[in-house]
């Protein structure tokens, strides 16, 4: 048997009339940046989000980035972010000039939380990136909580948490800002790049929308310095069409990651633990084994598909080699690292083939690989 760890085309199978329709509406409406499909999309995540404004972008790291500047957040100014998460949520506060200041995650939820991020505060604290990594919410009250006392504002990346709730609630308006990221592979996944802010304030989102569009409100008239960075109508039309989908999808995922969790009760791994406060969309399922390389190419003998999310942290990378005090000091990020193994999540994963994977998992770590 052979297991893709994901069949990122098979979104598109299931809806190949609604998704070609709605591009050949596009390109026959004349409209290739901005206009109707944008203001509908933004307009349905946002309430889909359960926030005030949605304002597109033109991918995840962008949404990032025009955060940061929207916050005013430049050199001179640290943002704490995880120590463990994919490069962008760091080269975001690369990118506006900040210093980037880590933060070790709790090993059992995988994200950073107020413990962590009390103990690297300092004056010069001017924003907080929680990352909702593979899909769980970091436990937002502790981390507002600690932000808010300070008047420090709290970005989240939620770049892999499309739908996913914390106390009930789902991600995109906790914090003072949202960002997305419409990757063809996240959970909610364009026909190429695309993102977003949601937020509930008309100033940040003015803000957002002012500096990817030239730092214009109006055409030819400029009133900051900006860039481009837009949702083009193509991927709103296509997001819109996979938008009403989504909660199946996650159902799907989430049957996956509970059948996974029932048939590895008993296996040798570590397995995902979602925290009582949060409703985990498994953009990944993520499993920790000490002999993690050796699994890893088991599986592929038995035509299993896995990937490392992520193979070495942010600050080990060449790109931070400049600040070696960003790549030490990080014990459980670094350990994740060696240990962490995605197994095939996705909505389009058959019962048949996760089940293949959970025996075969079983066997190879009960007999030590
Ligand atoms: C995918 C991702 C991003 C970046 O999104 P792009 O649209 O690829 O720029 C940022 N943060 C996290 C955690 C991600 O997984």
């Amino acid at each position: 048997m052979k297991v893709p760890f994901l069949d990122v085309g098979a979104a598109y199978r299931e809806l190949k009339d609604q998704i070609d329709g709605a591009v050949a509406r596009v390109m026959e409406s004349g409209y290739y940046i901005g206009g109707p499909e944008v203001d509908a999309f933004e307009a349905d995540w946002a309430r889909y989000c359960q926030a005030d404004f949605a304002v597109g972008t033109g991918n995840g790291l962008d949404a990032l980035v025009l955060a940061l500047r929207a916050l005013g957040i430049g050199p001179g100014d640290e943002v704490i972010v995880p120590a463990n998460t994919f490069i962008a949520t760091w080269l975001a506060v690369s990118a506006v000039g900040a210093t980037i200041v880590p933060v070790d995650p709790d090993p059992a939820s995988h994200n950073i939380n107020a413990n962590g991020i009390s103990s690297r505060l300092s004056p010069a604290t001017k924003a907080i990136i929680p990352v909702h990594l593979y899909g769980c919410p970091a436990d937002l009250d502790g981390i507002l909580d600690v932000a808010k006392d300070r008047g420090i504002p709290v970005i989240e990346d939620a770049a892999q948490a499309h739908g996913a709730r914390y106390k009930g609630r789902r991600i995109g308006s906790h914090a003072d800002i949202v960002c997305w990221s419409f990757y063809p592979g996240k959970n909610l996944g364009a026909g190429g790049d695309g993102g977003a802010i949601t937020t509930n304030s008309a100033k940040i989102a003015e803000r957002v929308r002012m500096l990817g569009n030239y730092g214009s409100r109006r055409k030819y008239e400029h009133e900051i310095l900006g860039t481009n960075s837009r949702l083009d109508p193509l991927q709103a039309a296509i997001l819109r069409v996979k938008l009403a989908s989504l909660d199946t999808w996650t159902a799907r995922r989430q049957k996956i990651a509970r059948f996974y969790l029932d048939a590895l009760r008993d296996a040798d791994l570590v397995l995902p633990n979602a925290p009582d406060f949060a409703d985990p969309v498994y953009h990944l399922f993520v499993v920790q084994h000490q002999m993690r390389d050796k699994l890893q190419s088991r599986l592929a003998e038995r035509g299993i598909a896995t990937l490392i999310h992520y193979p070495s942290p942010p600050g080990q990378q060449n790109a931070y080699r400049d600040d070696p005090s960003l790549a030490e000091g990080f014990p459980i990020a670094q350990d994740m690292s060696r240990r962490v193994l995605s197994l095939p999540m996705g909505p389009h994963l058959s019962m048949e083939c996760a089940e293949y994977v959970a025996e075969q998992l079983r066997r190879l770590t009960l007999s030590d690989c």
